[in-house]
């Protein structure tokens, strides 16, 4: 192939790859959906998306020295692990949950507990699903960011220096388990049927993948909708004003209802990572934030730049 073919070969699967590794999987999981093995398929479907998005990775990064190892991708996988262990505990809690607060607060959940519009079609009904969703993961993730206690737990997904398939699923347990409750809560309240929670899973577990891509993709005006990888690359930075901002999982409504919306016209950094340390073992990264050491390691040079802004604010007053 010349060279110009070659360029206009990247050119094209640069726009066209994420809608079609969404589309893809989006489709794969519907036919899990209803498959006699549903958790199965949906598994397989998930992991040849990932291999598609690994060899994307390779043959044409955003990033050439995010694909060097960096020796924790054990962790990653095994933090990833968890995590899909303590949602599926969360969920089979979940189903029970509103069962339980029904019988405490009968008279005040047996109005608000019909409301759920099963009549609309299936997709509607995940659109309304995904942005109520949405609401509880931006509280949640904003809050992670600004409040230090919810920090310490959160630092763990922002320490790494690279972005990739891989440590998509780098979350500690309590920042998952806290982002769950904040999203679906809501939704098992309202009376939503587990179709629509399988979709919003499916959803999630897409476009959360391809938002740690590698790959060098060109989403447009697919920004102002989705939390596509350019957003997300962002939101990886160093630098604490660029940093805080894009905190939608999958939509980025709320981020520009609440003014935390970051798109400039320039190159998202390829430095990114925290200015303190976490732990290197999964067994130490687990379990860092509960001590107070751990947490000053965490914080490093932010817990400086935090305290002056208090000192700040309080000279001010
Ligand atoms: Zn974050
Ligand atoms: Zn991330």
């Amino acid at each position: 192939m010349t060279d110009q073919h070659t360029s206009l070969l990247h050119s094209i699967l640069s726009r066209a790859l994420w809608p079609a590794l969404f589309t893809m999987g989006l489709a794969g999981a519907g036919m899990a959906f209803r498959s006699n093995a549903p958790l199965l398929w949906f598994n397989a479907v998930y992991l040849a998306v990932v291999v598609a998005i690994a060899c994307f990775e390779r043959a044409m990064p955003f990033e050439k020295k995010w694909l060097r190892a960096d020796g924790e991708t054990l962790n990653d996988v095994a933090h990833t692990l968890l995590n899909k262990g303590g949602v599926q505990i969360a969920a089979a809690l979940g189903a029970t949950a509103p069962m339980a607060v029904a019988t405490v607060a009968h008279p005040m959940i047996k109005d608000i507990g019909d409301i759920w519009p099963h009549g609309w079609p299936v997709a509607l009904q995940v659109a309304l699903a995904l942005i109520i969703a949405e609401l509880g993961l931006y509280v949640a993730h904003r809050a992670s960011h600004e409040i230090m206690l919810l920090w310490r737990f959160h630092a763990l997904h922002h320490s790494v220096q690279r972005l990739w398939v891989v440590n998509t699923g780098r979350f500690h347990l309590i920042d998952s388990l806290f982002k769950i409750a904040l999203s679906q809560i809501p939704l098992y309240l309202m009376g939503a049927p587990l179709s629509v929670f399988l979709w919003i899973g499916a959803v999630t577990a897409f476009i959360g993948l391809l938002t740690h891509c590698n790959i060098d993709v060109q989403t447009g005006p697919l920004d102002l909708i989705f939390s596509t990888p350019r957003l997300h690359r962002w939101h990886h930075s160093r630098v604490l004003a660029e940093g805080n901002t894009n905190y939608g999982e999958n939509l980025v409504l709320w981020d520009q209802v609440f003014g935390t919306y970051f798109n400039p016209d320039r190159r998202p950094p390829a430095a990114i990572g925290i200015s303190g340390r976490v732990a290197d073992s999964f067994l130490g990264q687990l379990l860092q934030p509960f001590s107070s050491r751990g947490f000053r390691q965490i914080m490093g040079r932010r817990a400086h730049a935090e305290e002056q802004a208090s000192t700040n604010r309080r000279k001010s007053n």
